[in-house]
């Protein structure tokens, strides 16, 4: 991952497990860990909110609302952070379902990523969109969801295994 140390300089720190760099000359250790990240089916009425994302990876690909949860913060309020923040609304019932694993490309650097999925509910539809995060809010029906254009495979798997759990008319 590093191709010196960044600590001594020493050259080639040795990486291994896909998650632990290690210097030999001075011992330093850094664990790149999963990171978490959180994704929200938000349901409203018989439509639900999905995104076209504005940047890589993924870009012009579809997502759920969501993000990578901060230090010191709980999956559930970065649920809320994140919605607020792509959407500009509130939502409530929102309630944790399952969890995946991913990968995220992001300038360079291979993130591996613990999912947490939850589903809210809203009935704000005044969106605020963040222009350079998200390209367009999508309010779908279940037929209209096209699993084959979503950018991360466990966000496709996750809408697959809770299909029932989407809102039709
Ligand atoms: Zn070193």
């Amino acid at each position: 991952m590093f191709s010196y140390c960044p600590q001594c300089q020493s050259p080639h720190p040795e990486f291994t497990d896909n998650k632990r760099t290690h210097c030999l000359s001075c011992g330093f250790v850094l664990y790149h860990n999963t990171a978490a990240a959180v994704a929200v089916l938000v349901k409203s009425g018989n439509r639900s909110i999905i995104l076209r994302r504005g940047r890589e990876p993924g870009k012009g690909l579809l997502d759920l609302p969501g993000g990578f949860v901060d230090p010191g913060e709980s999956a559930e309020e970065c649920c809320r952070r994140e919605i607020w923040e792509e959407l500009g609304i509130s939502v409530t019932k929102l309630r944790y379902i399952s969890s995946g694993y991913n990968i995220y490309p992001y300038k360079g650097v291979t993130y591996n990523t613990c999912d947490l999925f939850f589903i809210a509910e809203c009935c704000d539809m005044n969106f605020v969109r963040q222009e350079d995060e998200v390209d367009e809010i999508l309010l779908l029906g279940k037929d209209e969801i096209q699993l084959g254009q979503f950018a991360f495979e466990s966000i496709t798997k996750f809408l697959k295994e809770h299909w029932m759990e989407i809102p039709e008319d």
